[in-house]
């Protein structure tokens, strides 16, 4: 036998047990976002690796090393697995025009990829829900994707998720404090890193969000960005603040909040949990104007959020909350060959009347196919014979019923018999 494959590191299979937790969630996400006007949009997992260096920044960890980047061998084309959605969310805004005249409220679900050292929370082929409003300047934008946050973890039933909010002013304020930064790391730069020492020439904010503990004192007393912002900047942060308060969403600044990719202006917040270890982000996002532009559309202000379901379904398992696993209201026994035809043509008839109906596939005797029936989880088993093919009956047995007995019913009969029972058995639950 030859050696059995495996899965790429990092990269897993979601089993059908995990996956109803998945459907849970998707569908939970779906019906929020619904309520707050926000619209699908399906993006390619492939994008040209320009679109990515472009719009994260070169001096970013994910384009300087987590990009899954490759030469397409049929074309010569540059192009990457997205690491991130917003940059190809961009670009079809402008592609297809999408911003003119109108705002657009977005989202999508999907695989990300980013080569890291895989562990607990952190995967390369991950996935996530990406919220995207664009055109909106305000202030009130910012105020309702985080609401709408709030709302979702509600929704799924999970608490203790803390809301931390920054802001990071302008580009033009952010020069400023990147003077005072450097000036600050440069005077202690014996303790830096190497990591932060080539930061300091290219990207000082980022050593801000160093996760090297030796850096968290240093980090600590750095000048604060929010010093620098000016009146317009601070009315914009305060009137998001005001608008969560207004909510009651409580929520912490946090100065030392910048975010790993470069294109946030303005408001950036995270959905902080301390119940996953180290990887305790579930949400992050915020304000990112000046993208559209950069990416050569018109200037489009714009504010979105990201969120990890890997993380948040982690959460939710370990709130407990689990899913029934999926019943159908039917099995359907037969044996004998004319039997197996006539089930198949019962099958359909019983789904035609909206009943999930498991078709037993693989023959053997009607005492094991029933231990299945009972497996499945199933309602109802509808039992088949050659005896009732010639004469267009079945046998209908309620398996939820301790000793109830089975009865003989015309075919034409069976699907209103069932739905009467599911509905009487809902109503004494
Ligand atoms: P981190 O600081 O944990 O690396 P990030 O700042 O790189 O996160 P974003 O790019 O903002 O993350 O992505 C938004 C969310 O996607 C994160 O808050 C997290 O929940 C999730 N996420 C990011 N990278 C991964 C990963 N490799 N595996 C699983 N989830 C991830
Ligand atoms: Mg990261």
């Amino acid at each position: 036998m030859s050696q059995a494959l495996q899965a790429v590191r990092g990269m897993n299979d979601i089993l059908p047990a995990e996956a109803a937790f998945w459907e849970l969630f998707e569908e939970a996400v779906r019906g929020c976002l619904k309520a707050y006007g926000y619209r699908p949009i399906r993006l390619p997992v492939v994008e040209p690796t320009p679109l990515f260096k472009r719009a994260i920044g070169e001096v970013t960890d994910i384009v300087e090393k987590e990009m899954y980047s490759f030469i397409d061998s049929l074309n010569g084309e540059a192009l990457t697995l997205r690491p991130e959605g917003t940059a190809g969310c961009v670009r079809a805004l402008i592609e297809h025009n999408l911003a003119a005249r109108q705002t657009q409220r977005l989202y999508y679900i999907g695989p990300m990829f980013r080569h890291e050292r895989p562990q607990k929370g952190r995967y390369r082929q991950f996935h996530q829900v990406g919220v995207e409003a664009f055109g909106f300047a305000g202030p009130d934008i910012d105020a309702e994707l985080i609401l709408m946050g709030a709302r979702l973890w509600a929704d799924l039933g999970l608490d203790g998720i803390e809301l931390q909010l920054n802001s990071l002013g302008q580009p033009e304020e952010r020069a400023r404090h990147r003077e005072a930064l450097v000036a600050y790391f440069e005077q202690h730069g014996d303790q830096l890193d190497e990591d932060s020492r080539r930061r300091l020439a290219t990207n000082p904010l980022r050593i801000l969000d160093s996760k090297n503990p030796a850096m968290q004192a240093l980090c600590a007393a750095a000048p604060r960005l929010i010093d620098h912002l000016g009146a317009e900047s601070l009315a914009h942060f305060e009137g998001v603040q005001r608008l969560l308060r207004d909510a009651g969403i409580p929520f912490t600044i946090n100065p030392r909040l910048v975010r790993g990719l470069d294109y946030y202006n303005l408001t950036v917040f995270e959905w902080v949990t301390d119940k996953l270890g180290a990887q305790g982000t579930v949400c992050a996002g915020g304000r990112y104007d000046g993208l559209v532009e950069q990416l050569g559309g018109k200037p489009t202000p714009a504010c979105g959020f990201a969120l990890g379901v890997e993380r948040l379904i982690a959460l939710i398992r370990e709130a407990g909350g689990e899913p029934a696993p999926p019943a159908p209201d039917v099995y359907l026994a037969h044996q004998g060959e004319a039997a197996a035809r006539h089930a198949f043509r019962v099958a359909e008839g019983l789904r035609d009347q909206g009943l999930d109906v498991l078709l037993h596939c693989g023959g053997g005797a009607f005492k094991s196919q029933l231990k299945k029936a009972d497996a499945s989880g199933a309602a109802f088993a509808v039992i088949i014979g050659d005896d009732e093919a010639a004469s267009g009956a079945a046998q209908l047995k309620n398996l939820r019923q301790e000793g109830s007995a089975q009865r003989q019913l015309k075919v034409d009969d069976l699907a209103e018999a069932i739905i009467g029972h599911l509905i009487d058995s809902d109503d004494e639950e």
